[in-house]
């Protein structure tokens, strides 16, 4: 009886993991197509000046539309995508979509001053990157200085000779580039110092616990300090109270990035948002 359970709950796991890579491999599928079929949009979160709450620009983030999941976190789909090789294509799709946006914007007068653009790891593998980036720039008729890319510490650390060239690049047509999630990956400030950086994107563990906890309270002063020093501006993201608000712009915090002033939202939605006159 023993020996036959144990061969029922073996029987079981085979079941589950079965059905688990399946629905990997139908998710891996329907993701291929995804770009084709239009089921990818971006969603537009606002990031104020901490000094006066105006509009410092917005980021882009992806959503999946799945006609039977129903809306997919990036969370869960960016790695498959990193996985199966085709981030490339859809953090493109990205860039030309919020590019496209920002033209439209600027031609009804909506001012919207710059949109951030994350690029994955991934995307440095292609020596060629630089040179795409300006193409769909170029394409969509957006100028390079409405657009701001956010790599992360990760991304950079694993190459950083090709990141800080194609950076190097794309900085000098005119990009602004901020490294999000600052202070979560492996980096050495070392490498840090060698990337042609504007911002740094206090990462949203940090403000989490603000203002009380004395140990982030420490790091968000010190990354601010540090930032100063080099010469770039501080963007505080994960912002959800008043006190974080109020607390960030007192340590000198540039831009603020959070729930408190709103979830990411589409573009109709963002320009709803910016014409309510208080917030
Ligand atoms: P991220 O670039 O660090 O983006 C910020 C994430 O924090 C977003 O999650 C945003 O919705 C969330 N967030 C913003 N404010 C708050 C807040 O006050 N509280 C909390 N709890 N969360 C907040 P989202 O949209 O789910 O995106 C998750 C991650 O997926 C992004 O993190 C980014 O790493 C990745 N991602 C999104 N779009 C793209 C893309 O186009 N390309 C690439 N490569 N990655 C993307
Ligand atoms: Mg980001
Ligand atoms: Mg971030
Ligand atoms: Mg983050």
């Amino acid at each position: 009886a023993a020996k036959a359970a144990g061969r029922n709950t073996w029987r079981f796991y085979d079941e589950a993991m079965n059905r688990r890579a399946s629905q990997r491999l139908a998710l891996e599928t329907d993701l291929r197509r995804a770009v084709a079929r239009g089921q990818l949009m971006l969603v537009y979160q606002p990031q104020v000046h901490a000094a006066d709450g105006r509009l410092a620009g917005v980021e882009a983030l992806l959503r999946w539309q799945h006609p039977e999941r129903g809306t997919v976190s990036p969370l869960d789909f960016i790695p498959i995508a990193e996985e199966v090789g085709i981030i490339a294509e859809l953090g493109e799709w990205a860039l030309a979509e919020a590019a496209r946006q920002m033209v439209d914007w600027r031609r009804r007068g909506i001012a919207v001053p710059r949109v951030a653009v994350n690029l994955s790891a991934r995307q440095f593998h292609d020596a060629g990157l630089a040179g795409r980036i300006e193409a769909i720039l170029a394409e969509a008729g957006a100028p390079a200085e409405w657009i701001e890319l956010e790599i992360t510490e990760s991304a950079a650390m694993q190459h950083p000779a090709d990141a800080a060239e194609a950076l190097q690049h794309l900085r000098r047509q005119g990009l602004q580039i901020a490294m999000d999630d600052f202070g979560t990956g492996h980096s050495s400030l070392a490498t840090l110092c060698k990337l042609p950086l504007n911002v740094l994107k206090l990462d949203r563990s940090f403000v989490h616990r603000l203002p009380e906890a004395e140990t982030e309270a420490a790091v968000a002063e010190a990354v601010v300090t540090l930032a100063r020093r080099l010469g770039l501006s501080v963007v505080a993201e994960g912002v959800e109270t008043e006190a974080q608000r109020r607390f960030l712009a007192d340590i000198g915090c540039d831009v603020l990035q959070g729930f408190l002033f709103a979830r990411p939202l589409t573009a109709a939605a963002l320009e709803a948002w910016l014409a309510t006159p208080i917030r």
